[in-house]
């Protein structure tokens, strides 16, 4: 879906100021995907049964539903002179499938995750919780972006605690 941006190689001026504003000249950011299915239900405690009914809808339902989630984990870093790479892939890969994937998939969020007891596993807030999960295990290198899809038209993006988003993430787009 990116396959137009990716070929053209070209960093047009205009690109070249948006990176160096955002710190970003010099840097590799290496991305790798994951996919999980869990199930979960939103249900605010904050709100009466019937604000719960009409903001949530059937997802208030408290069987729950399942989705098949993407996770794409954007590290970024300098590359090493000695392997050529930002990280260890196989490390990366390992980290996140021991953190997240082994936590995350199969499970009904709500019930069986011990930090959504309290918190709505909405995928905003999932997005959160994965970047702590993420976060401390990255010695190497720097957690740059969690972006979660809970379906091919809908994902979020979060650039951790206390940092600003660049210009057009984490918004729907219609696939092409
Ligand atoms: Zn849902």
């Amino acid at each position: 879906m990116e396959g137009k941006a990716l070929s053209d190689r070209a960093v047009k001026p205009a690109e070249a100021a948006e990176q160096a504003a955002n710190g970003r000249q010099g840097m590799i950011y290496l991305t790798r995907r994951a996919e999980f299915s869990a199930s979960h239900y939103y249900h605010s405690p904050a709100l009466s049964a019937e604000e719960n009914q009409r903001l949530y809808g059937k997802c208030n339902n408290p069987h729950g539903h399942g989705h098949n989630y993407v996770l794409e984990v954007t590290v970024r870093g300098a590359i090493d002179s000695r392997s050529g790479m930002v990280m260890d892939l196989k490390q990366l890969k390992e980290i996140l499938r021991r953190e997240v994937i082994d936590v995350l998939d199969h499970r009904f969020l709500n019930e069986e995750v011990p930090a959504f007891r309290h918190v709505i596993p909405t995928t905003e807030n999932l997005t959160v919780e994965i970047w702590h999960m993420l976060a401390p295990q990255l010695e190497f290198c720097e957690l740059d972006r969690i972006r979660l899809y809970e379906t091919p038209d809908l994902f979020v993006d979060y650039f951790g605690p206390g940092q600003a988003a660049p210009p057009g993430a984490g918004q729907t787009r219609a696939k092409d």
